[in-house]
């Protein structure tokens, strides 16, 4: 094992040892099966540019992407319609509120940005629906490819979704509402809340993060996934935006861009670095893993990962 892969080994070990007694959190149970979670589990990996995989815990067991997912449909949405069509429906500023805030921008009646619930569920409305080649599908063809592997769908958690999501059909009709949202709310809904049930290992999301920050190639499968100029776009808006109410703070303190899931999965990109996940289901009270948190900001500082350093 070279020193590298060495330093990076000892660093998820350490991590884990140090941070998995954190009990601080709460399990998300807005969507009952989600309050069913492990509260211990912590599963750290990370996946380098040339291809290696590191991990920690059972990085192999499978959860659901909730809002993880979002950053990658952004990027499907920008691949088929790119940049500028896809900000006449969703704006990339971000909005300092929650993931589940009732808000629209006044003007344009659009959503801040892609990342926050109203956003997601507009980029996900975007992504064309034909007869051949149903919304829902290119979402799951696109999301394997980002994996590297054929992913599929948690049918119990979108279910238990399915029947408590009445805030986010809410935010759907007011953004029809307010200027037009492209397809039917119900539509929407329904493969919005299929996309955060997908599921997915901490492996699978350590390559996700992996292949955004190789420029849209897995660097598993050497597929390109998106094109190098979407994988930037989606890296800026998961920066300013990806931790919503956290966002300014996450920069600041690790100075990656990242993207929480009230599963419990978190992603973050090192560009031209690194992927990196974990999972553990203790939430703070912007839906952010504790665990999660507390391990990207030591290994940030300890690797010296943030952007803006300077080494
Ligand atoms: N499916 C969840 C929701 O829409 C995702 C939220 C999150 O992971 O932050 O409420």
């Amino acid at each position: 094992m070279s020193a590298a892969a060495e330093a990076v080994t000892d660093a998820l070990r350490e991590l884990h040892t140090r941070f998995a007694g954190l009990r601080d959190g709460q399990l998300a149970d807005y969507i009952p099966q989600l309050a069913l979670a492990e509260p211990d589990a912590f599963r750290l990996a990370l996946i380098s540019m040339d291809g290696h995989r590191y991990s920690t815990g059972d990085a192999d067991v499978p959860f659901t992407m909730q809002s993880v997912s979002k950053p990658f449909v952004y990027a499907l949405a920008l691949s088929v319609l790119g940049l500028d069509e896809v900000g006449r429906w969703v704006n990339a500023e971000p909005s300092g509120e929650a993931f589940n805030a009732i808000s629209l921008e006044p003007a344009t009646g659009r959503p801040d940005n892609a990342m926050v619930n109203a956003g997601a569920i507009v980029t996900t409305a975007l992504i064309p629906d034909t007869p051949d080649a149903p919304g829902f599908d290119r979402i799951l063809d696109c999301l394997s490819r980002f994996a590297g592997r054929q992913l599929d769908v948690d049918e119990q958690v979108y279910a238990s979704e399915a029947v408590t999501g009445d805030r986010n059909r809410a935010l759907a009709y007011l953004i029809r509402s307010a200027g037009p949202l492209p397809v039917d709310p119900v539509a929407a809904m329904e493969t919005y809340f299929r996309q955060c049930a997908l599921r997915v290992t901490t492996l699978d999301l350590a390559a996700m993060a992996a292949t955004l920050a190789h420029g849209g190639v897995n660097p598993l499968t050497g597929v390109e996934v998106v094109p190098e100029p979407v994988a930037a776009q989606v890296l800026a808006v998961m920066a300013t935006c990806g931790m919503y109410d956290a966002s300014g703070d996450w920069l600041l303190r690790v100075g990656l861009p990242a993207k929480s899931g009230v599963s419990g999965g978190l992603i973050a990109s090192g560009p031209a670095r690194f992927g990196l996940a974990t999972y553990s289901p203790l939430l703070d009270p912007t839906g952010t893993s504790v665990r999660g948190r507390a391990a990207f900001g030591a290994l940030s500082e300890r690797l010296g990962l943030h952007l803006m350093h300077n080494p």
